[in-house]
């Protein structure tokens, strides 16, 4: 239980932390008031959360806690020191994370409920938390099997998911870097200017970038997509009204027909 208090304690300061310097050092201008897309996205993370709370085994906690009892996965067989193994269960999670995004954009039924996520038409820490519920879970369920498969350790997966969570909302946020900072920054982390492109209503845009926290997955796979020059729309172009944004709207999408 202290577990999920200090979690939401960090989620919520990154929350205050990012909006507020969204507030001061804006990066784009908004096409939306707050008040027409915040309401969405911050009721679909507490769906989420209410479900989860509901189906309580389903925490990637509980998947580590098992694999550790059962030794079960590759970290709970082998003999490596542990500050290594940390290092490595946090970087072998992200690219599992990397592959689940890229899965979210190529397998249709998964991007019925991740274009919830891409429909955002302003990006900003709230957009980190814009997934459907129904996703939600699926992750949960992917994520659960990777770190059994891993044999990831408690420590480790509590480590990834505050870190995940505070990336996603950095890397979703209106907030303006220097270039020069940014372009040493995006050697090493995925930041907003990375990311944004990402949401680009343009497909050769969108299916490019992927990663969540580390950089080099995208490098690596050749999904990288430095700066596009000049403007460009985000989110998806059936989803540009108010009405988009609103919460029933939201749960409804991946059921309409294309
Ligand atoms: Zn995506």
């Amino acid at each position: 239980m202290s577990e999920s208090f200090l979690r939401g304690g960090i989620f919520l300061s990154g929350l205050v932390l990012f909006s507020s310097l969204e507030y001061f050092i804006p990066y784009r201008e908004r096409l939306f008031k707050r008040s027409q897309r915040w309401p969405g996205n911050l009721l679909l993370i507490f769906i989420s959360n209410v479900l989860l709370t509901g189906l309580a085994p389903l925490s990637l906690l509980s998947f580590s806690r098992l694999a550790e009892e059962g030794s079960v996965g590759l970290l709970n067989n082998v003999e490596m020191h542990y500050p290594l193994e940390f290092i490595f269960a946090l970087v072998a999670l992200d690219f599992a994370v990397y592959l689940q995004h890229v899965l979210s954009h190529r397998v249709p039924l998964l991007w019925r409920f991740h274009r919830v996520h891409h429909s955002d038409a302003d990006l900003d820490a709230t957009s980190a938390l814009r997934f459907h519920p129904v996703e939600i879970i699926f992750s949960i369920i992917y994520k659960g099997g990777g770190v059994v498969l891993l044999g990831a350790s408690f420590e480790a997966v509590f480590v990834f998911e505050v870190i995940l969570n505070f990336t996603a909302m950095f890397n979703h946020s209106n907030i303006y870097i220097p270039q020069r900072v940014e372009s040493q920054l995006r050697n090493f982390i995925v930041t907003p200017q990375m990311h944004i492109i990402h949401h680009s209503t343009l497909s050769k845009f969108s299916n490019t970038n992927y990663g969540f926290n580390l950089s080099i997955w995208d490098k690596f796979f050749r999904s990288y997509q430095g700066d596009v020059g000049g403007e460009f729309t985000i989110g998806q172009l059936d989803c540009q009204d108010v009405q988009s944004h609103k919460l029933k709207t939201l749960l409804l999408l991946p059921f309409k027909k294309n």
